[in-house]
């Protein structure tokens, strides 16, 4: 069968309050989410398993501000920020400063802007926040937890990035 399987850590770092749990929960409730598939572990990481492309992936991710868990190995990151709150912002560059000095630092980075439904208390600029993005050779997307807007899009887009860089043709 083409039907393959695959378990993957992703670490979701940023800011308190950005939405990190926000974007997980519209995870849980995406349509490439399987039902039942979703395990709390006692590091308070969230795994869940979904099927994209006929393959059948299971992310683990690991929220590194409050998790005891200390490995470091990671498949891909996820740094989040929120449009409306610049420290947030900085806090983002460290983060990928910090991952790209350290041991997985050729690992796929996406930098997420969220809350970008709050248009007018907006305070990072697309343009600012992509030109952090190119600098440290991460992909960027913007979303919305709360209007469920481009979440499924960061999902579909965090597997195609692992895989791509565990394949590259
Ligand atoms: P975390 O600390 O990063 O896990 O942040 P949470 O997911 O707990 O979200 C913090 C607060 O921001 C909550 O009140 C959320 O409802 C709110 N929030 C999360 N995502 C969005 C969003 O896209 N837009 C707006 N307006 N609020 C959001």
């Amino acid at each position: 069968s083409s039907y393959s399987t695959g378990y993957y850590r992703v670490p979701i770092m940023g800011a308190h309050g950005v939405g990190k749990t926000a974007i997980e929960n519209r995870f849980m409730s995406s349509e490439y989410m399987l039902p039942n598939e979703s395990i709390t572990d006692e590091f308070d990481n969230r795994t869940l398993t979904v099927v994209v492309d006929n393959e059948e992936s299971t992310m683990e991710f690991i929220d590194f501000l409050s998790t005891d868990d200390d490995d470091l190995s990671a498949d891909a990151y996820v740094v989040v920020f929120s449009v409306h709150d610049s420290d947030s912002f900085s806090l983002a560059e460290g983060f990928l400063q910090y991952l790209r000095n350290e041991l997985y630092s050729d690992r796929p980075i996406i930098l997420v802007a969220n809350k970008i439904d709050l248009v007018r208390k907006r305070q990072v600029t697309k343009e600012e926040a992509r030109q952090l993005a190119e600098e440290f050779e991460c992909k960027y997307i913007e979303t919305s937890a709360v209007l469920n807007h481009k979440v499924d899009e960061l999902l579909v887009g965090l597997l195609k990035q692992i895989k791509l860089k565990l394949n590259p043709d």
